[in-house]
């Protein structure tokens, strides 16, 4: 993507995973006339008793040609990445009982993993806060291992051999409940909330010979990595991901309006039309679901994405920006390990450089370089003693090294701050 064709970042780098959704950055016109074209045209209509709207329409057929790691046959909107996960499990539920299996209905999930805060996707999501005394997870969810090579491999162990336990293991956890109770398996291509966790080398081929051998459906999390930010279009396409359903939100409009999606495989979609055929409807669905405001908006982020080859331009800068700020980790005592790809990079804190000597958790350390960040006017995401950066996808390669300069200041004040915390 030329340079010239990008818009201005504001002067504070927002670099938050929770700005990541602004891909189009805070001033896009052209997503502003779309939503103000399609409130004057129509604001509203429900997409309920086969009823729906122009924007609904074209977006549901434009994401089926954009994706195409595999077939896709039908769209199911939603409001946000939660609901779109929630929906893929009674989606997942309703096929099963339209094939006559009762019993196929536990979802295996990993841990550290994000999938939102309803009940369902609570429940599928990895993280011990998002259940503790909310009665969660629900008892149709299992945990299996989360891929996190460098916290988690053993003495001497490759990332290949990394990847084959995690898939044995996967195997056994099937073969101990018995496949015929396990339904599908979900993932993000690559885990965001949780820490920015990239698959090991060969994980996604292993993981997905096991699912299919025991016909498991595989749903993929696209809410992160959907629309360039790894610098492919989707993340199934880095990953050689081949999914059964695919779960969007977020970059879906570019954060200018609320909208999630669903991709449902013409095999499952033709199990569904068929058995709410029987039943006489498929009876799921949001108020707001396929909202023409949201889909219009929407839509035109897309002809953005594709128009100024977002991927393309992300490759194209993804290269400073991780070179830039792993170079300024590598030298630093108090970072653990860095990773990333694409614009979406994560540091963890930790002393001699080990996973295991973690900083004492009322440090702060993670919040102190935040603070430090802050002050120079960049906002990262703190999670413990880990930080996560995923600017704009038109960010230039101008800010890039504004942003990486930034890093490396507010690195060293945190080097600082931790010898001197060290001291004590
Ligand atoms: N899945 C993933 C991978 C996410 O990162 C998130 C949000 N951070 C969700 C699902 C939930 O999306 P929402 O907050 O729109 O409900």
């Amino acid at each position: 993507m030329a340079s010239s064709s990008t818009h201005q970042v504001p002067s504070l780098i927002r670099c938050q995973l929770m700005t990541l959704l602004k891909n189009m950055g805070g001033s896009e016109p052209r997503l502003v006339k779309a939503a103000t074209e399609q409130l004057n045209k129509l604001p509203f209509y429900h997409s309920f008793w086969n009823h729906t709207t122009r924007p609904s329409l074209d977006l549901a057929k434009e994401l089926i040609s954009m994706f195409t790691a595999r077939e896709m046959g039908k769209v199911f909107f939603t409001n946000s990445g939660s609901e779109a996960n929630d929906s893929q499990v009674k989606i997942v539920w309703y096929y099963n009982n339209a094939l006559g299996r009762p019993k196929k209905k536990n979802i295996i999930s990993r841990t550290q993993s994000y999938h939102g805060t309803t009940f369902i996707s609570a429940s599928l999501s990895g993280l011990p806060t998002l259940h503790q005394d909310f009665d969660l997870p629900g008892r149709f969810v299992l945990h299996t291992d989360c891929p996190h090579y460098w916290r988690f491999h053993l003495p001497g162990e490759t990332e290949e051999e990394f990847a084959t336990r995690l898939a044995d293991n996967l195997e056994n956890l099937i073969l101990k409940q018995g496949p015929e109770t396990i339904a599908a398996f979900i993932a993000e291509p690559v885990i965001g909330a949780g820490g920015v966790i990239l698959p090991p080398k060969t994980y996604f081929e292993k993981i997905q010979a096991v699912v299919k051998k025991y016909d498991i459906l595989f749903i993929v999390d696209e809410v992160i990595t959907g629309f360039g930010r790894l610098g492919t279009m989707f993340g199934s396409d880095l990953y050689n991901i081949k999914p059964d359903l695919v779960s969007l939100a977020k970059a879906l409009s570019s954060a200018y309006a609320p909208i999630g999606a669903i991709l449902v495989s013409p095999e499952i979609s033709d199990v569904i039309h068929s058995h709410s055929n029987k039943l006489g409807t498929f009876a799921h669905g949001f108020t707001y679901s396929g909202h023409p405001v949201s889909c219009a908006v929407a839509l035109e982020a897309l002809k953005i994405y594709r128009e100024r080859d977002i991927p393309g331009h992300v490759t194209h800068v993804a290269q400073r920006f991780q070179e830039g700020i792993k170079a300024f980790a590598a030298g630093s005592p108090i970072v653990g390990e860095t990773r990333g790809v694409g614009l979406l990079i994560a540091t963890e804190f930790t002393d001699n450089k080990s996973p295991y000597e973690l900083f004492p958790f009322e440090w702060g350390v993670g919040e102190i370089f935040g603070q430090e960040c802050k002050k120079r006017g960049m906002m990262v995401k703190v999670l413990g003693n880990l930080i996560a950066m995923s600017p704009p996808l038109i960010i230039t390669r101008e800010e890039i090294d504004k942003l990486v300069s930034i890093y490396g200041e507010a690195l060293k004040a945190t080097e600082e701050r931790v010898a001197e915390l060290k001291s004590k």
